[in-house]
């Protein structure tokens, strides 16, 4: 895996508004929209606006501050929706062998089914 973050990564041309996205919510720490691929009914991707490659590279370089916003705002997103109640998985995929594919951190929040227990390989 690359240790440098890529500005030509999918998810930095969406925030640049280079291409859409569907929006579910947006503030000044973090973006959410829907997965083009769905693989449940609700299956939404959170991504902080700063430029940090997986979930190691946000915890590691981002301020304790911008870490308590991102999952701030995460959690409203759960509470405004009414997603703990349905019940939801949320997933960070971190590396190419973690099943990452873009390299901008980000959640997945999977909801709307019973998902299966275990993860695939
Ligand atoms: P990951 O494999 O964990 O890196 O997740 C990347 C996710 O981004 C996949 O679930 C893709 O379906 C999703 N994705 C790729 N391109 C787009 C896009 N243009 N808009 C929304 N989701 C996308």
């Amino acid at each position: 895996m690359s240790t440098n973050y890529n500005p030509d990564n999918i998810f930095a041309k969406i925030l640049r508004k280079e291409i859409p996205c569907t929006k579910i919510y947006e503030d000044d720490h973090v973006l959410c929209f829907e997965d083009i691929s769905r693989a449940a009914p609700l299956h939404w991707l959170i991504i902080p606006k700063g430029a940090y490659i997986n979930f190691t590279d946000f915890t590691s370089k981002a301020s304790p501050e911008e870490v308590a916003k991102f999952f701030g705002s995460v959690n409203h997103i759960i509470q405004e929706h009414n997603l703990n109640g349905q019940g939801f998985r949320m997933v960070t995929n971190n590396g190419a062998n973690g099943g990452q594919s873009v390299f901008h951190f980000h959640m997945h929040i999977l909801s709307g089914t019973k998902m299966k227990e275990r993860h695939e390989k």
